[in-house]
């Protein structure tokens, strides 16, 4: 078996029977038929990833595809992304370049091919924003295909890729920008951190800047603690029952989503007093109780542990139950 315990950033280990890079999309026709009936798991940057059984008996696809297709049309640009480019390195070339739109998303670990997965998000932007259309190996029709964001039912860490991860290899995702700046500075900190550094709330670049800054002082750096950024997603619940629980704890972060309430989990870790908590080898981070950490001797059955212990604490106090949002190899119950 290969040992790719360093393809993921949680850093739990993880054995293979093997592993195959596909480098263009002709690679990806050729070889994904023989492939049609073992099992197969995606791996791109590996920071969404926990793997919770050592032994996958399957290949490991690494979808490389690269390729950066620029269109542009008065003030839109149109740019297709291949699969294997890191995402914050896209980020950064799109707003040197003057296409703007992802500056809040700077700094997310990972590979392009993974963000319509999850409809990665922060700062009040999500993909979905910037989402033209997305080109697709499809395992069931054996045939390369396109699908247009209003297609990929898009919504908080979700999408039908997430729905159906044994159907679908994204192998490039086209991204729509703008020539004409519009940053998104009113959510978290980016007015305050824009201020504290003297830069300039107009300028794409150093909102990315400040976004940065932001992430650096409260994340932390999978290179050398590892872990999987947010392993809850924030409960979407009721307004109703959103209000019932304002009513006990009204210093209790809300958002409106839709029709509905987004409530903060790292606050209601937080306020369980669960911040530095560890077992074994993994703990509640102390500045982002969102984000679980492994030491680096941490197992399986220590982050299980942990998570039990959150989720039972969070629906033993407040009635809410917590969503991991990684993805999961294995069974986390
Ligand atoms: C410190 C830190 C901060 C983070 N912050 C954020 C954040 O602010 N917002 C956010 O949304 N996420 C965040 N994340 C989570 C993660 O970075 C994103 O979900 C990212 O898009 C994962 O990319 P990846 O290439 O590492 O995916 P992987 O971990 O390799 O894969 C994730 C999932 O996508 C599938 N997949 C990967 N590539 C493909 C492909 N080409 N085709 C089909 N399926 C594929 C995998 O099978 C798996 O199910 C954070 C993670 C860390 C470690």
């Amino acid at each position: 078996m290969f040992n790719l315990t360093g393809l993921t950033t949680l850093k739990l280990p993880f054995y293979a029977s093997s592993i195959l890079k596909l480098s263009s999309i002709e690679n990806v026709c050729v070889s994904m038929p023989d492939l049609a009936s073992t099992p197969r798991l995606i791996v791109g940057g590996g920071s969404n990833l926990v793997v919770l059984e050592p032994e996958f008996d399957g290949v490991v696809l690494r979808p490389e595809i690269q390729c950066f297709k620029p269109v542009q049309t008065g003030d839109d640009v149109y740019l297709e992304v291949g699969a294997g480019h890191s995402w914050h390195h896209t980020v950064m070339q799109t707003l040197n370049e003057g296409w703007f739109g992802l500056e809040n998303l700077a700094l997310i670990p990972g590979w392009m091919g993974a963000a319509p997965v999850q409809n990665i998000g922060a700062y009040g932007v999500e993909l979905k924003d910037h989402c033209l259309r997305v080109k697709l190996y499809d395992f069931e029709e054996q045939a390369v295909i396109e699908l247009a964001a209003s297609e990929l039912a898009f919504g908080y860490r979700h999408s039908i890729l997430k729905e159906s991860p044994d159907r679908f290899l994204v192998l490039t995702v086209t991204l729509k920008l703008s020539t004409r700046p519009q940053p998104r500075v009113e959510y978290g900190a980016i007015i305050e951190e824009l201020e504290r550094q003297g830069l300039n709330p107009s300028s794409p670049l150093d909102v990315a800047k400040a976004v940065m800054s932001i992430r650096q002082a409260k994340l932390p750096d999978p290179d050398e603690t590892p872990n999987v950024g947010s392993f809850f997603k924030n409960p979407v619940v009721r307004t109703a029952v959103a209000d019932r629980l304002k009513a006990q704890f009204p210093e209790m972060p809300t958002y409106p989503d839709g029709e509905q309430t987004k409530i903060a989990a790292g606050w209601l870790i937080d306020h369980l007093g669960l911040k530095g908590h560890q077992i074994g080898g993994f703990s509640v981070h102390k500045r982002q109780a969102l984000v679980l950490t492994n030491d680096g001797s941490g197992t399986a059955d220590d982050l299980r542990a942990l998570v039990a212990l959150i989720r039972s604490s969070v629906k033993a106090t407040f009635g809410l139950s917590l969503a991991v949002e990684p993805t999961e190899v294995g069974q986390l119950t």
